[in-house]
């Protein structure tokens, strides 16, 4: 008898960020899509991971996490966002934010349990939901601001809803929650037993003194929550894979009996590294500057394009509008330019459960100003893009 094996994800192809990222490598383009800074990370905390590795940190950490590292973050998060986190019970330490977002609905889900998305999202979630026997409830974001319509979200709301799933600062658009959202969102989940997974990755990366409205601050949200983190973007490391869970203890009890069993613990040396690193606060509170002044050069240097650009406040992306050039689909677009400009983007339509397309492509600016200056340039050698014949 031969092997046949069931797909559990027939709907799934290769992810946006590996097709658009390998075509850039085949066309040796700039690759502005998938999110990743090109400029160098910090040289001391190389050098404690290395000291790490020297001095015998090798071997498991604790199952949830190095406990130097986890109190180093119940103290990050206490001066923060005031949330009184217990580093025993509350964090556990993952392989990363999507695997933290995984765990926590691997934790609550039950087939036939649905679960609230805000398209366009980003786009391990509806996978991560489908391969836990979930059913997604996908919610577009207005057009162009990219907020919540809480209205149609109260709509959706039943008895059997049993999470939402947050982002901000939010991939692909910049948008971020603002007070009216908190409020919104306590006045629809009272009363019921939804979960909430804010996945918070971005956390630092906000921009236009915005403030940054961790589910952490709000107890009547957290004591429902699932809140993810990761190290890959405060410390310009994404290939680390190293994030992390915080979430009240009766609900940290249950992740842990999933993440013991599939993951069990991660890299101790970077654990050890990071325990010591994150004493420097400066580190990550000048994030948001350091980015925003990226952000703004780019724009800066895009205003000699017909691209558009939309409002952002915060991540890695942003979005630009090509209504004035072409009337192609975001895909067909972005892999011309990737093709004839030698500049990959991400198409905007990729982060839909069915593609819908406003002619808006992501551009990811955590780059060294001499990749976004050649960047520009090169999209400005296209006549329809400069204007120029
Ligand atoms: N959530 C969002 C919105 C992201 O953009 C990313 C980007 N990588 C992640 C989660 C995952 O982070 P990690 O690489 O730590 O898994
Ligand atoms: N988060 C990054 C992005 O949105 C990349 C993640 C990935 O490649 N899976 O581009």
């Amino acid at each position: 008898m031969t092997t046949n094996i069931q797909s559990k994800l027939p709907a799934a192809g290769t992810t946006i960020f590996t097709t658009m990222s390998a075509l850039a490598t085949k066309h040796e383009a700039i690759n502005l899509g998938q999110g990743f800074p090109d400029f160098p990370m910090n040289e001391e905390l190389l050098s404690l991971v290395y000291k790490s590795m020297q001095d015998g940190h090798n071997q498991y950490v604790h199952m949830c996490g190095l406990p130097a590292l986890r109190e180093g973050l119940a103290e990050k998060v206490h001066s923060l966002y005031n949330a009184p986190i217990d580093p025993e019970t509350d964090i556990t330490i993952t392989p990363g934010g999507t695997y933290a977002i995984y765990t926590a609905l691997t934790t609550i889900l039950q087939p036939g349990d649905e679960v609230i998305i805000f398209e366009p999202a980003y786009d391990s979630y509806i996978p991560n939901i489908e391969i836990n026997g979930g059913v997604v409830v996908a919610i577009s974001l207005n057009f162009p601001d990219y907020k919540i319509n809480w209205q149609l979200v109260k709509e959706k709301v039943n008895a059997k809803t049993k999470a939402i799933i947050l982002n901000s600062p939010h991939n692909p658009t910049g948008s971020v929650l603002e007070e009216s959202d908190i409020e919104s969102l306590r006045d629809i989940v009272k009363d019921t037993g939804i979960f909430i997974i804010s996945d918070e990755v971005y956390e630092h990366l906000i921009f236009d003194e915005k403030k940054h409205l961790s589910i952490l601050r709000y107890p009547d949200l957290f004591e429902r929550s699932f809140v993810c983190f990761s190290f890959g973007k405060v410390y310009h490391c994404t290939g680390w894979k190293l994030g992390y869970c915080i979430a009240p203890a009766a609900l940290m009890k249950e992740l842990r009996k999933v993440h013991q069993f599939n993951c069990f613990t991660c890299n101790s040396p970077i654990q050890y590294a990071l325990a010591v690193f994150l004493k420097q606060k400066e580190q990550y509170l000048q994030l948001g500057s350091f980015l925003q002044k990226k952000r703004d050069y780019f724009k800066t240097i895009m205003q000699e394009t017909k691209f558009i650009p939309l409002t952002t406040h915060g991540s890695y992306f942003q979005l630009y509008s090509y209504e004035n050039i072409s009337d192609e689909s975001e895909n067909d677009f972005a892999v011309r330019l990737i093709r004839e400009a030698g500049v990959a983007t991400i198409p905007v339509s990729a982060f839909y459960k069915n593609a819908v397309n406003n002619k808006v492509l992501r551009f990811c600016f955590a780059k060294k100003e001499t990749t976004l200056d050649e960047a520009v340039s090169r999209l400005l050698k296209m006549e329809m893009i400069s204007g120029i014949g």
